[in-house]
């Protein structure tokens, strides 16, 4: 049996030929099979291709009865090949009719052998088959044997993804599927369902060639590619920009640590000696790396695997010159564009026309990549752990962005049963249009403002098709994140002039600066912090450095002359410090009068309430600001001390809760008594139940995501607030974890649309 490199060695360069023949896909098969089977001395060598409904099919066989051949079939889970598919790993047994998930074929003939060694054949990431060699005798087949065998899988997989399937699938007249299908349920970023085509961000590298002509020639290839890595890797973790952004700087010594470990480059030179190139070498090497990484629990190993995989992909994008990143014009329609993480700007890079849906394996609900997604319009899903591997680019994929699902691959019946759903969400959106010149007006009479919330000048032409009063909360943070540095005072002003512009006529309220936390400018130096959300951000950012407001305020005020200007602070948490900042504001104001420039039409400053201790203030604070607006996001974070970006912690405490509505129902009653407005800008007000909750408690006004306009409205305008009101006021003076179930109840009992 094999003890050495030479029998991989000589079977590659046997495939190698056997693959030059011009023969048709099936007796290709048959010669591999019978090449394999003689060169590890097994009795038997079968290949099982994965089929439409995950099933994987007997496509060629040596040794076991060839009747069986394109009979024998198996679900994926069942039987040894099943659980080998099933669970992407290797199956190395002496008795392998003992081990419990053995499954007797008898067209097979099978039972005759003993010894089983089977491996998954992989392609980025997905299972397309498996491989298997039995003996009669009962014996443990060696750690190289099993090696040489996931290497050969490993060329198979490109024979059957280069078309020779496809090439086999018309002569057996069933089609191909590749791979199995998947269903994950995730995180939901931005509502809407897309069908469409997978684009890799990070497109794979195809490798051409898999088996080497000259084994020294791809050592030194391989040598080679590493060095110029290293130098890579240097060169970034010492370029400037990097070292400013501490994380990314965190990434890269992980990478460079890799790129000089010793174990990694060991393996890759023992796969270049078993006779692949280097490419295929880096290849091999990452497939167990990924299957490790599955496997993997620890979340921080998991992440350093992850690691490992970005630098195989420099390697390997330095041996075959592949690109780093999709083309972002070039794209299939329906593009459904799966990533790792990406930034804001990346995803506006994209050609909006073709792009239908995004799938991040990272990206919670509220990171910026997340929020440009919902101002796009784009369906997208976060937390999606390992997608990437799961996909390649071109396969089928569905997004339903409303429940957090993806299918990968799915079946035709899905489908078309999605596309039905894709029918029925346009005709819903169509009613929602039809609302668009409708008032926001409660059965009993309770006007509602609705307003947008915006921070792109993409936002802005949701303010006239969603038919909003205006843009309630403009998250000025944005143009700051995706600038290269920091934007001088003519920039700013002319990107919120635009805004006015655009906003024709109604009103914005601009938000001052809320950097820090989830939020960092790559160009600026934040501080290491234990507790980042609690921590040195926002307005106290801005306290600490007041030119910075200063700015900012004197852009506001610029491009707001001959408007009403509105202009907000967020994370305050007391009158002091509202105070402080919006004396920032009026030193820039009075510059502007003694100067005679051209002034807002009227200016009004108010204040965002996040932070709890502003409960007990609001007597002091109502009458020293000219609006409020109740970030919600952060305010029912901090009442339930719970991380706002935690899945762990996501729907534990509910804003549907009588500590939040309550807290909601105090600030509506204090504004009121007061004479002040509040407004609600946190996503709660979008969705329709929540926003019922809002409504119930005397909310008059709220800002939100501009798909959420149209749903609110068809709820606002099918509710009785008073009678909401009095259903609820018993309850918020209750013990209970949350009043959603209630609230559902009464909306189906009294035909709220919801
Ligand atoms: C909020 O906290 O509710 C809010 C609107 O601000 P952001 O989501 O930008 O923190
Ligand atoms: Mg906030």
């Amino acid at each position: 049996m094999l003890n050495s490199a030479l029998g991989p060695r000589v079977l590659l360069r046997k495939l190698r030929a056997v693959m030059a023949e011009p023969e048709t896909a099936q007796k290709r098969l048959d010669k591999i099979v019978t090449l394999i089977a003689g060169n590890m001395v097994a009795e038997v060598c079968s290949i099982y291709v994965m089929r439409p409904g995950n099933i994987l099919e007997l496509y060629a066989t040596e040794g076991l009865k060839l009747e069986a051949v394109h009979k024998s079939k198996l679900k994926v889970g069942e039987g040894l090949v099943g659980l080998i598919a099933d669970q992407a790993i290797g199956l190395n047994l002496s008795n392998a009719d003992k081990h419990p998930s053995f499954k007797y074929l008898p067209e097979t003939g099978e039972e005759l052998y003993s010894s089983f060694l089977g491996v998954p054949v992989m392609r980025g990431g997905a299972v397309i088959g498996v491989l298997v060699v039995q003996n009669k005798t009962q014996r443990h087949y060696s750690d190289e044997e099993e090696e040489a065998l996931q290497t050969t899988a490993m060329v198979l997989a490109e024979v059957m993804a280069s078309g020779e399937l496809k090439e086999m699938a018309r002569e057996t007249a069933i089609d191909v599927a590749h791979v199995r299908s998947h269903h994950l349920r995730v995180e939901p970023l931005a509502e809407g369902i897309a069908l469409g085509h997978v684009v890799l961000h990070e497109p794979r590298v195809r490798i051409q060639n898999m088996i080497a002509e000259d084994i020294p020639a791809e050592q030194k290839r391989l040598d080679e590619a590493v060095a110029q890595l290293r130098s890579q890797v240097d060169e970034l973790l010492d370029g400037s920009d990097a070292m400013r952004a501490t994380d990314y700087s965190d990434v890269l010594e992980t990478i460079r640590m890799f790129a000089h470990d010793k174990g990694w480059l060991n393996r890759l030179t023992e796969a270049v000696v078993t006779g692949l190139t280097a490419e295929a070498a880096v290849e091999r090497v990452q497939n167990d790396n990924r299957a490790r990484m599955q496997r993997m629990q620890d979340p921080y190993l998991r992440e350093r695997m992850h690691d490992l995989d970005d630098l195989s992909n420099r390697l390997l994008r330095i041996l075959t010159g592949a690109i780093a990143t999709a083309s972002r014009t070039d794209l299939p329609q329906n593009s459904i564009v799966v990533s790792r993480n990406m930034g804001p700007a990346e995803l506006l890079d994209y050609d909006r026309t073709k792009i239908r849906g995004v799938i991040l394996e990272e990206g919670g609900k509220t990171s910026h990549v997340a929020i440009v997604a919902r101002a796009l319009g784009i369906p997208a899903i976060g937390l999606a752990d390992g997608i990437v591997n799961l996909v390649d680019t071109g396969d089928a994929i569905i997004v339903d962005g409303g429940t957090g699902e993806i299918f990968v691959r799915p079946s035709s019946e899905l489908q078309k049963s999605y596309a039905e759903k894709v029918r029925f969400y346009a005709k819903k959106q169509e009613r929602f249009t039809a609302l668009r010149d409708l008032p926001a007006q409660t059965k009993d009479g309770q006007t509602i403002s609705l307003n947008i919330n915006a921070g792109l000048t993409v936002d802005m032409p949701h303010l006239r098709e969603s038919g909003a009063d205006g843009v309630g909360l403009y998250r000025t943070e944005l143009h700051f994140m995706m600038a290269q540095r920091f934007p001088r005072l003519s920039a700013q002003v002319k990107h919120y002039q635009s805004i006015i512009d655009q906003a024709e006529g109604k009103p914005v309220v601009f938000r001052t600066l809320d950097i820090g936390a989830d939020k960092t400018l790559p160009y600026l130096r934040q501080p290491r912090e234990e507790n980042p959300a609690l921590g040195w951000r926002s307005i106290r950012m801005a306290m600490d450095r007041p030119a910075l407001l200063r700015l900012q305020a004197r852009a506001m005020l610029i491009a707001g002359a001959g408007h009403d200007l509105k202009i907000m602070f967020p994370m305050i948490a007391d009158v002091q410090e509202f105070l402080q900042a919006k004396q920032a504001v009026m030193m820039e104001y009075a510059i502007l009068v003694k100067r005679g420039a051209p002034l807002p039409k009227n200016l009004k400053i108010g204040v965002m309430i996040e932070i709890p201790s502003l409960l007990w203030q609001l007597d002091y604070l109502f009458p020293v600001v000219d609006f409020a607006s109740i970030g919600s996001n952060d305010l029912v974070q901090f009442l339930f001390a719970s991380d706002r970006g935690n899945p762990k912690l996501a729907g534990r405490y509910d804003a549907l809760s009588p500590a939040a509505l309550g807290a909601m129902r105090q600030i509506v009653d204090k504004a009121k008594a007061h004479n002040k407005t509040v407004t609600l800008c946190g996503e709660l007000g979008g969705r329709p139940l929540e926003a019922m909750g809002l409504v119930g408690v005397g909310l008059t006004s709220m800002s939100m995501v501009p798909s959420g306009v149209g749903p609110v409205k068809a709820m606002i305008r099918s509710l009785d607030q008073a009678k909401l009101w009095a259903f609820m006021q018993p309850l918020l003076a209750s013990g209970i974890h949350s009043l959603r179930g209630d609230l559902l109840e009464f909306a189906q009992r009294n035909a709220v649309e919801i």
